[in-house]
């Protein structure tokens, strides 16, 4: 991509009311846009961004066995009144809305109910299981408040995953998978050492649900963990009892503020029983199925991504989830850097080339900003010697390397 053509360019203007650290920064740098309060737009860079994060979700939700499908937006007010959550003083998030004739419809701010209705028309023997569905979509929920930029929307990306099971060795095997699952996906977007599994209230047949918390200044949550134990407790859930059942004490725990990015939940067979989704098992009995659900906040993680990973400069994106891996930036209008930037490219490196006319200061500034793995200069200096300056956004150090040096191995072994 030609920097020159990119749209959007970078930001000075931003609001005031911008109190996030992750919208001022996304902001500035063009990768998303405010459309009001909780709900905004993502821009080429912002979207590329999400794309990959989906990427890396798709692939281990698909690793676990689970189908990508997709659910409506719009509700029937039938299908959330079987459970009580069609009631406004029972979910405080609906946003509801009505068709011409009259007829009460509800934006999706979640899909249990509509997707468990849906399935009692695939789901009539132990045969038909077990299903494992997930999707990406846009949930919407009218949130008290919104300020913490793109973790906490109106208007938000959500990937949701549900397992209907026979029964309850078949449901544990795959929610066991599941937080494995997870984990890598944590992993791989730069959010290992960060993010804890955490012992979280509800779940209908266990104690305890668990979460996915990112320790990060901007979360909402407080959590108590034993990085050595590798326990992780929600302040909710957090007692005696707890500790005692936990085997831990309260003064081998730190208390730390984190953003929960996913959660799973187990429902046993409650939902489907007040729903009325029923099999008929092996024997020829009829039973409610065993359901879970399993939630990754996408727009939350990538938030959540920036305010971990940023300095005073700008954005400094983990691998995996930049939405360019070079920033090649030329300094001196110079067909070298043209036929560098063909090269590259060819070689199937996502490049975000500056070939702009302007400044060496502010293209440097853009750059920090918006935060590429490596950044490759050339200029009139550089070439003179038949070279480049490498260096990479989360490091200090420049180093000069030879054109011909520079191959595709090279900058993978310096992204890695
Ligand atoms: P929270 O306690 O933060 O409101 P929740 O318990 O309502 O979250 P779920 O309904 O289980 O969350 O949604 C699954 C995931 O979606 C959450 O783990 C979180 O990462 C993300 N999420 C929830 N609400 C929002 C929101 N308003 N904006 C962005 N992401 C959200
Ligand atoms: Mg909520």
């Amino acid at each position: 991509m030609r920097q020159s053509q990119l749209f959007t360019k970078t930001r000075k203007d931003i609001s005031a009311e911008e109190v996030s650290k992750n919208a001022q920064l996304l902001t500035r740098a063009g990768f998303i846009y405010k459309e009001m309060a909780g709900a905004y737009a993502y821009l080429p860079l912002g979207l590329r961004v999400i794309e990959k994060i989906k990427q890396v979700v798709r692939e281990e939700m698909e690793s676990v066995g689970g189908q990508e499908m997709l659910m409506t937006a719009l509700q029937r007010k039938e299908v959330w009144e079987t459970t009580n959550r069609w009631d406004d003083e029972v979910v405080d998030v609906w946003f509801k809305s009505e068709l011409k004739n009259g007829t009460e419809v509800g934006f999706g701010w979640s899909h249990e109910e509509p997707i468990t209705e849906m399935m009692k028309h695939y789901i009539h023997s132990y045969r038909d299981l077990p299903i494992f569905v997930y999707q990406f979509q846009t949930k919407l929920r009218n949130e008290l408040r919104a300020k913490s930029g793109i973790m906490r929307g109106r208007e938000f990306l959500m990937k949701d995953m549900y397992s209907y099971c026979i029964d309850e060795a078949q449901h544990q095997a795959f929610y066991a998978a599941t937080i494995e699952a997870y984990l890598r996906v944590f992993a791989r977007v730069g959010l290992k050492d960060q993010t804890f599994v955490t012992y979280a209230s509800g779940g209908a047949f266990t104690e305890f649900s668990h979460e996915f918390q990112t320790i990060t200044e901007a979360g909402e949550d407080k959590i108590f963990i034993n990085k050595e134990k590798n326990i992780a407790i929600n302040e909710e859930v957090l007692s005696e009892e707890t500790l005692k059942e936990l085997g831990v004490s309260r003064d081998e725990l730190t208390e730390v503020k984190t953003a929960e990015v996913g959660n799973i939940f187990n429902f046993g067979r409650k939902k489907c029983e007040e729903m009325g989704l029923n099999f008929v098992d092996s024997e020829g009995t009829s039973l409610p199925v065993f359901l879970g659900s399993y939630g990754i906040g996408i727009s939350r993680l990538m938030g959540t991504i920036v305010e971990v990973y940023h300095d005073e400069k700008g954005i400094i994106w983990p691998k995996e989830i930049a939405p360019f891996q070079v920033h090649l930036i030329s300094l001196n209008q110079d067909e070298r850097a043209e036929a560098l930037y063909t090269e590259l490219t060819a070689a199937g490196i996502e490049v975000l080339f500056d070939d702009r006319d302007m400044r060496a200061g502010a293209k440097f500034a853009d750059s920090d900003l918006i935060g590429l793995p490596l950044r490759i200069v050339m200029s009139n200096k550089t070439i003179e010697q038949d070279a480049v300056e490498i260096k990479l956004r989360a490091q200090d150090e420049c180093q000069l390397v030879l054109l011909k040096e520079l191959t595709k191995e090279k900058i993978e072994t310096l992204l890695s």
